[in-house]
């Protein structure tokens, strides 16, 4: 079940960065730390202990010169 955009759009990162997130095939990433959170059957879990951390962890920016690790979608 995708998401409505309009939801998507007011999501935001639990961690103090509070950046938006973008949707990545099944679950969402944050745009700053790039911590990763799932969707169970249609609504995103938006809880730290839930998320899988960024590169350098929850709500530590990825930094520019890593790409987020997204897949692009196919
Ligand atoms: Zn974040």
């Amino acid at each position: 079940m995708p998401l409505p955009p309009d939801l998507l759009a007011i999501l935001a990162c639990p961690s103090p960065d509070h950046a938006p997130l973008e949707l990545a095939g099944e679950e969402l990433v944050c745009s700053c730390c790039a911590s990763r959170f799932p969707i169970r059957d249609g609504i995103p879990v938006l809880l730290a202990d839930d998320a899988v951390p960024g590169p350098n962890g929850l709500g530590v920016p990825a930094g520019t010169a890593q790409p987020l690790g997204i897949e692009p979608a196919t």
